[in-house]
C-alpha cells in the first residue's frame, strides 16, 4: 500500500472528478492521501473532502506563491488545526522564485507568514510542511531561529543539492520526494534521492501538477505516486515493494495516522 503523501484534490483538474480520482488511487493500491492547503479561502473545503473520506487527511497553511489571499495568524492556524483529519501545518515556506524584480527585503512577508506557520507547528506538535525554491538559505536559517527542529516535517516536492538535503535532515524533517525524479533533466536530484536514508524518505505526487513519466505534462493524480516509488527503488536498489513499505511507515509516523495498513 502506498501513501500519496502531498496533493492537491481542491484543485481544478481534481476536484470536479474526485469519485473518479479516489477510485483510481484505490485500483493503483494507494491507500492513503494528505489533501494539502494552500490558502484560509479553501481551507474549508479541503478539511471538508478528508473528513468525508477515511482514506483522506489534510493539512491548513498558506503557501508562499499565494499573495492576494487572507493571512493567517498563529492563532488562527491552531484554531483550525484543532479540526477533525488535519495532521499537518502547511504547505508553507519561501519561494523567490517568482520574485521577479523584487528585493530580498521586499519578499519579508512570506518570511514573516513562514515565521507564523512555525510558531503554529510548535504550538500545536504538528509536522511542518515544507515549499523551498530559490530560498533554501533563508528557509534552513528560519527553520533554525524559530526552532522547528524540535517537531520536524517534511520538505516536500524536493528539488535542492545534497547540502540542503543533508541540513534538512539534520534539523530532524524529511524528504519528500515528486515525480521529478523521473524527469530526464533530474540527474543532480537523482544523485540526492540516492543518499537519503531510506527511513526519513517520503514520496508524493504534489498532483495535479508534475506527473510523473510516462504521464509528463497531463493531469497528475495520487494514483501516480507508484511510479515515484519505482524511481526511488532503482536509485536506491530496492524493490518497489520496500520503497512503498518504507514511505507509507514513514508518513504514519510523521503525520500519526493509524498503523492499522487495513484500517484507514
Ligand atoms: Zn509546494
Ligand atoms: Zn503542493
Amino acid at each position: 500500500m502506498y501513501i500519496d503523501s502531498h496533493c492537491h484534490l481542491c484543485y481544478p483538474g481534481l476536484r470536479e472528478r474526485l469519485p473518479d480520482v479516489l477510485a483510481a488511487m484505490q485500483a493503483a493500491e494507494v491507500g492513503r492521501a494528505i489533501n494539502i492547503c494552500t490558502t484560509l479561502e479553501e481551507f474549508d473545503d479541503v478539511q471538508a473532502v478528508a473528513a468525508a473520506h477515511p482514506q483522506l487527511w489534510c493539512t491548513v497553511g498558506v503557501h508562499p506563491d499565494q499573495e492576494d489571499v487572507r493571512e493567517p495568524s498563529v492563532d488562527e492556524l491552531v484554531t483550525l488545526a484543532a479540526r477533525p483529519r488535519v495532521v499537518a501545518i502547511g504547505e508553507t515556506g519561501l519561494d523567490y522564485y517568482r520574485i521577479g524584480s523584487r528585493s530580498h527585503a521586499e519578499m519579508a512577508w512570506q518570511r514573516e507568514r513562514f515565521a507564523v506557520h512555525i510558531r503554529a507547528a510548535r504550538a500545536t506538535g504538528l509536522p511542518l510542511v515544507v515549499h523551498t525554491r530559490s530560498a533554501s538559505e533563508d528557509t534552513l536559517a528560519i527553520l533554525r531561529d524559530e526552532g522547528q527542529g524540535q517537531v520536524g516535517g517534511v520538505f516536500h516536492c524536493f528539488t535542492e543539492t545534497q547540502a540542503v538535503a543533508d541540513a534538512a535532515l539534520a534539523l530532524g524533517f524529511h524528504i519528500s520526494f515528486s515525480g521529478i525524479l523521473t524527469f530526464r533533466n533530474a540527474a543532480e536530484l537523482r544523485e540526492v534521492a540516492r543518499r537519503v536514508p531510506l527511513e526519513r524518505c517520503l514520496i508524493e505526487t504534489d498532483s495535479p501538477y508534475l506527473a510523473p513519466v510516462p504521464y509528463r505534462g497531463k493531469t497528475n493524480e495520487p494514483a501516480y505516486v507508484p511510479h515515484v516509488a519505482t524511481a526511488l527503488a532503482e536509485l536506491q536498489g530496492r524493490t518497489p515493494a520496500a520503497v512503498a513499505e518504507a514511505t507509507r511507515r514513514n508518513a504514519e509516523r510523521l503525520f500519526g495516522l493509524p498503523q492499522d495498513a487495513d484500517a484507514c
